[in-house]
């Protein structure tokens, strides 16, 4: 089969199946229509107006308003924060915060991977778990994080960073506690405070609508992906105190990457556009209600949910009770075309290939109009066909 036959079965499955995976959306045919525009065969290596490549006054144009919108989705100011919006994804975004930040072979501290972190938050399979020195955290026997606890390890540990955010936590991240915590640690030889970063990849479209606190009174650096709540294609920014982003530019490039992907901008720009719409507000405030409604139902029906809700857009649901495996799970419902992730469950007793519990987010269904009642009919579907295999 063609490529481009293969291309039109995936959108069929696409528009088919009832996608509750967190960090997946459905982007807009204008974010489309960028990514598939002629940006992508322009070269611009260098920030704008600073290019190593001739032709660029356009191109330069959209990367300065992308920028400018992403402080303005946000509320900021451009004298306080600077943007870097060529990350490739969030990955890259990530790994140039700490080199550009605090430099390799630092104490960073994160949370793990197994309660609920990022790979790329010092994973031991993961470049950042070896280019830097990474403690963990976790969340307690409840699932919540325990923040005296996470000041506990920093004291010890005493990083040069702290990061914050996650990739299947179900309640909301306490930014004002996490600075409080990075301050405890004070690093005179280096003359400054301990730096927080918080990665709000999975949340930034929830905090751009409203629907979730924001980090930017407290961080002093935020990476982010754009295509999970925020509705934008598959890239990556960094907004990072003015103080911090002249370095954090230059581990972007050239540090670790070559060109910009300027179609990919340039879509990240139009989902920034529709982040300031006043329906995005509503986007993000549908997306928790579903959630807690799709918790809520599911918690009706004998699931046993993490943290018993959320607070967020997505949630955790240990399926170990109906004699099932996430991965199990999981497959039983792909067949019946419900698509989910497994995932690991806090103080998991199993592995991550083969976890105790799958996760569910309600990004994706918001984007296709579904709300509360339709939750409560898909909770229903779910019960149903992980109780038919008896
Ligand atoms: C998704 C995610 C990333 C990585 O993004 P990619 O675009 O897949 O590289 C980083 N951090 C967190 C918390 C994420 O959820």
């Amino acid at each position: 089969m063609s490529i481009k036959q293969l291309i039109k079965k995936e959108s069929a499955r696409q528009k088919k199946v009832i996608n509750l995976i967190p960090s997946e959306n459905y982007v807009s045919k204008d974010i489309l229509a960028a990514l598939g525009s002629p940006l992508t065969n322009k070269y611009a290596e260098g920030k704008s107006h600073q290019r190593y490549y001739f032709g660029n006054k356009i191109v330069d144009e959209i990367e300065d308003e992308v920028k400018k919108l992403a402080l303005k989705i946000f509320k900021l100011s451009d004298k306080k924060w600077g943007v870097n919006v060529q990350p490739y994804s969030g990955s890259i975004a990530n790994l140039a915060a700490y080199l550009g930040s605090v430099g390799p072979n630092a104490k960073i501290l994160a949370m793990s991977l197994e309660h609920g972190g990022h790979l790329t938050h010092g994973h031991k399979v993961s470049w950042t778990g070896k280019l830097f020195k990474f403690e963990h955290y976790g969340v307690g026997k409840d699932g919540w994080l325990d923040y005296d606890e996470i000041e506990k390890i920093t004291q010890k540990f005493k990083p040069t960073l702290v990061i914050c955010g996650a990739t299947a936590y179900p309640r909301k991240l306490d930014f004002k506690k996490f600075r409080k915590i990075a301050d405890s640690v004070v690093h005179p030889e280096q003359g400054r405070r301990t730096l927080l970063l918080a990665d709000i990849s999975h949340i930034a479209g929830l905090v751009a609508g409203g629907a979730h606190p924001s980090p930017f009174p407290y961080a002093d650096i935020v990476t982010s992906t754009t295509q999970k709540t925020l509705r934008g294609p598959r890239g990556a920014f960094i907004i990072a105190r003015k103080e911090l982003s002249d370095n954090i530019d230059k581990a972007v490039f050239p540090g670790l990457q070559g060109g910009p992907h300027l179609h990919t901008i340039a879509g990240m720009g139009v989902a920034f556009e529709e982040a300031l719409r006043p329906g995005f507000k509503n986007y993000a405030r549908q997306v928790v209600k579903n959630a807690k409604a799709l918790a809520s139902e599911l918690k009706k029906l004998g699931f046993q949910i993490i943290t018993d809700g959320t607070d967020n857009h997505l949630l955790l649901a240990d399926v170990t009770p109906f004699g099932l495996t996430g991965k199990q799970a999981g497959e039983l419902l792909e067949k019946n075309n419900i698509i989910v992730n497994k995932n690991m469950i806090p103080n998991d007793p199993r592995k991550p290939w083969d976890p105790s519990g799958i996760r569910l987010g309600t990004p994706a269904v918001t984007t296709q109009g579904m709300r509360e009642k339709d939750m409560a009919r898909i909770a229903k579907q779910i019960l149903k066909i992980l109780n038919f295999k008896f």
